[in-house]
């Protein structure tokens, strides 16, 4: 068995380790006889499971008691829709941040539910940058701020939170949530599809301050209103068992790891070996502003574009993959979420300077 540096922006790499434990207990989890995936969802063992991974990420985002936490379906970009019938609560308006192709996304989706105030843009940059937080034109009766905090095709990441005052801030954190260390109650809702960063697609996280839900448009699916997915621990509908199981066990590593804390300097780590490199080299460059490069996805080109397949071909001999950029983008993307190990950043790096020498 050979397994590669998987360089995927999602569905992601995942440590080894979780994913040789989830083999070990494939048919038998822990003496129940049955494979998680075939148990009751209702039954003891699922109900432990559930509660132990809720407790984990509590645990290491430091989620005051205040927030719920909720793990539902339909990713991120259910989330576009699902976020304003939820969250707009007899107000008419909310504001977006346009930062790139998932902000836009979310915009578009929003439009639907409210009216949608983009309140800053980049796109006069081209999406390589954050708009200064005193150019954002915001409401103050605007339902709430939503924000994109890592822009997962551009490589563009918030390294402050913004302050919106008492208007609830909201992210889509489904590329760098558990990378760092967050602030939660600085936030009245976070999102995120677990497939970046936790654990297998199908599962969505949701971490909601309490006195926000309750109010949802009557249009919503009893499925997707938090209070009602709230009132019945995630259960309304069948969750994502098998996901769920997996995120605990991804959220186990990360505490042995040393937690957040921990994941930040392994992160930063990886990163500035990678964007070091990008700009001491007259072969590669990276277009995004140095103060909001992110630290999961890293978007670079060659000088000659003509050399982009030579250059993915010859990764792949060496058994990196998934180093092709976003066709909005072009070029190449590095995506070195937490479970990219140092070697895999060194490895690439190592390659990026034998292909210079032999095409620069
Ligand atoms: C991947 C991603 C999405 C889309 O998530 P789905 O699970 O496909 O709905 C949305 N936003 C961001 C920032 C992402 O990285």
């Amino acid at each position: 068995m050979t397994r590669v540096f998987n360089f995927s922006a999602g569905p992601a790499a995942l440590p080894e380790s979780v994913l040789r434990q989830a083999a070990d207990e494939m048919l038998d989890w822990q003496g129940s006889g049955m494979s998680v995936m075939e148990m009751s969802h209702r039954g003891k063992e699922f109900i432990a499971i559930h509660a132990e991974a809720e407790s984990l990420l509590r645990e290491l985002l430091g989620i005051p008691p205040n927030y719920k936490v909720l793990f539902m379906q339909g990713g991120a970009i259910g989330e576009n829709a699902i976020v304003p019938m939820n969250m707009l609560r007899g107000k008419t308006s909310a504001d977006y941040v346009d930062t790139g192709e998932w902000s836009k996304k979310s915009i578009k989706e929003a439009k639907k539910y409210g009216r949608i105030n983009v309140a800053a843009s980049s796109a006069d940059t081209g999406y390589t940058s954050i708009p200064a937080r005193q150019t954002w034109k915001l409401d103050p009766d605007a339902a709430y701020v939503h924000i994109c905090s890592n822009e997962t095709i551009g490589g563009v990441e918030y390294h402050f939170t913004p302050d919106v005052g008492a208007v609830p801030l909201v992210a889509d954190m489904s590329s760098d949530i558990l990378s760092r260390p967050v602030d939660v109650s600085k936030y009245g809702l976070i999102y995120g599809g677990a497939q970046k960063n936790i654990g297998p697609a199908g599962l969505t996280i949701v971490i909601v301050r309490d006195d926000l839900i309750g109010q949802a448009l009557p249009i919503t699916p009893s499925a997707f209103d938090y209070k009602q997915q709230a009132d019945n621990d995630s259960m309304l509908n069948t969750p994502p068992t098998y996901a769920i199981y997996i995120a605990g066990l991804v959220f186990r590593w990360i505490k042995a790891q040393g937690g957040l804390a921990a994941m930040e300097a392994h992160n930063r780590a990886k990163a500035a070996l990678l964007y070091d490199f990008l700009d001491t080299s007259g072969f590669y460059r990276c277009p995004v502003a140095r103060d909001c490069r992110s630290l999961m996805n890293v978007p670079f080109k060659l000088k000659d574009e003509g050399l982009d397949e030579a250059f993915l071909k010859g990764a792949k001999e060496r058994a990196m993959v998934q180093l092709k950029g976003h066709r909005s983008v072009g070029g190449m993307r590095a995506s070195i979420y937490n479970a990219m190990p140092l070697a895999g950043v060194q490895a690439l790096v190592a390659y990026m300077k034998d292909f210079e020498k032999a095409h620069g």
